[in-house]
């Protein structure tokens, strides 16, 4: 809701945003455009958050059983996008092609690409003055609250490590800070922390080699190996496929992976090392790996493709914010962004899943900044409570699972886009965007392989494309004109 009658007066913050990836981005610009002072704290030496590919892995841990950890980035060598590029640009920074030394682009581009866009969103936006890079938040919590005539504030407390110049770890030199912020997004995203499986036995006691997802990166070490992969999501499959090329078996273990055509297709084209199972049962001491059915396989390696849990070792609130539902749940938050108790002072940026990327999250960013200025206003801390609490209980009543809790683009599409419109002034994806998702989606349920290398558009998303392109090219005249430290304002107008 828009804040009372008439121009409200305006508030400037300090925001402290934690973490530097395309949601904390996204969040400093919205928060500086609104007047707000940010300070971005990202612990890695560039900003772009999973899109910072790092070859590096933690040996000593591969299957990131101890939070945090140690090596941010969870994406693999072969990764190329899942989305098409028209579709997941800023609102107003579109995703354009770049020809320059480099770059890559294709529709489907892989994933240096993309890291190359954050950092030229940053740059057209001036955001890097914003953003402490090396610098890893070790604690927020409330400090102390200040009370006004109209009502009391919190401050909250940011204690953060800096990596010296030269080392690779937050060692004993490292130094520490803590300062003082009227308010904290959180924008630490949620691919980092790997969810392993519970009910495998004999996976504690199995003395070959296991690994989460998290510390895949190329299938070379793997050369010659009988491989099991869990997990028939994207990941799963992107693995197994990569792994095609250089081991001795694949098994693709998926509990609930049937055969779908995409699935069918992978088998008919790799039905020489590729073999489908159901999900594991248990890993027996002689290295026989045992599936559902009764059948088992000899592994050399088992790779755990099965996603990523909520975490935030960092975040002290007294008990106010919790993680449950073993790392799928974090609440309560109103809309996913504000915990009734703290807000509107502290945030979250980024805890949906299943959502168009970067426009959600400007949505999620924008509104954090106009509430913080008190150009809009949140409802009473009971009401956004209760909210939550009958958005709960309605998911639950339609049987739906508690881990799909943010889980909005699968369970309710409609709801997306809603929220821009309800909570904040960002124009909603254009149809042809909205449509050009829908059907990569689809074809990619079909062959997994090829769906990027294909253009099949409808003429309405021609039609989109070529206004784009249009609009891509007018947009570039003014850029080599000026600096884009002030956005350029083409939203809603098929940019
Ligand atoms: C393998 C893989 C493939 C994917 N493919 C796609 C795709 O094709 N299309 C798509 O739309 N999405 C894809 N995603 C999802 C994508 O990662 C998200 O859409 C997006 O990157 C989320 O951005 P974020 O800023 O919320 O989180 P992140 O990118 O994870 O950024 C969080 C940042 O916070 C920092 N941070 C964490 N803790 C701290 C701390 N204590 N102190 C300081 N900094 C901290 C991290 O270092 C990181 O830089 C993929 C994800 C993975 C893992």
């Amino acid at each position: 809701m828009a804040a009372g009658d008439g121009e409200p007066v305006l508030q400037s913050k300090s925001v402290c945003v934690v973490g530097g990836g395309m949601a904390g981005l996204a969040a400093a610009r919205e928060l500086r455009r609104e007047g707000h002072a940010v300070t971005v704290m990202e612990q890695s030496s560039d900003v772009g958050g999973q899109w910072l590919y790092d070859p590096r892995t933690d040996v000593e841990d591969p299957l990131g059983a101890v939070a945090p950890v140690r090596v941010p980035s969870s994406i693999y060598s072969c990764l190329r996008l899942i989305s098409p590029r028209e579709a997941i640009g800023f609102s107003d920074f579109q995703f354009l092609p770049s020809q320059g030394a480099g770059r890559d682009p294709r529709r489907f581009p892989g994933h240096r690409e993309m890291h190359c866009y954050l950092q030229d969103f940053c740059d057209a936006f001036g955001l890097m003055d914003a953003v402490r890079l090396n610098t890893r938040v070790l604690r927020v919590a409330l400090a102390a609250m200040s009370t006004s005539k109209a009502k009391a504030t919190h401050r909250w407390a940011v204690r953060s490590v800096r990596r010296l110049h030269g080392t690779d770890e937050y060692d004993d030199d490292a130094e520490e800070d803590e300062e003082l912020f009227d308010a904290v997004v959180v924008a630490t995203g949620h691919y980092a922390q790997p969810m392993l499986p519970s009910g495998i036995q004999g996976m504690g006691e199995w003395r070959r080699r296991q690994l989460h997802s998290h510390s895949y990166r190329t299938p070379e070490p793997f050369r010659g190996e009988a491989m099991v992969v869990v997990g028939g999501g994207d990941s799963g499959k992107d693995i197994a496929l990569d792994l095609c090329h250089v081991a001795r078996e694949v098994h693709l273990a998926a509990s609930s992976e049937v055969a779908t055509p995409a699935m069918l297709r992978m088998l008919a084209n790799h039905g020489d090392v590729l073999r489908l199972h159901p999900r594991i049962r248990q890993l027996h001491a002689d290295g026989r790996v045992e599936f559902a059915d009764g059948s088992s396989v000899v592994a050399d390696t088992v790779i755990y493709c099965t996603g990523y849990a909520y975490s935030f070792p960092f975040l002290d609130t007294g008990g106010a914010v919790t993680v449950g539902d073993n790392g799928y749940v974090v609440g309560p938050l109103f809309e996913h962004v504000f915990p009734p108790s703290l807000a509107p002072t502290l945030s979250f940026v980024g805890v949906p899943r299943k959502i168009p990327i970067p426009w959600f999250l400007e949505v999620q960013a924008r509104w954090v900044a106009q509430v913080l200025s008190g150009r809009r206003e949140l409802p009473p801390e009971e009401e956004m409570l209760r909210c939550v609490e009958e958005n709960l209980c309605a998911r639950e009543a339609a049987g739906v699972p508690r881990k799909l809790t943010h889980n909005i683009g699968g369970i309710e599409p409609h709801a997306i886009f809603e929220f821009g419109e309800k909570y904040c002034d960002i124009a909603p994806l254009e149809e042809w965007k909205k449509e050009l998702m829908v059907s990569s989606v689809v074809s990619m349920m079909d062959d997994v392989e090829t769906f990027r290398d294909l253009a099949n558009d409808s003429e309405n998303v021609h039609k989109g494309l070529q206004e784009w392109r249009l609009g891509a090219a007018a947009l570039l005249k003014v850029k080599q004109n000026r600096p884009i430290t002030t956005p350029v304002d083409t939203e809603g107008d098929g940019l």
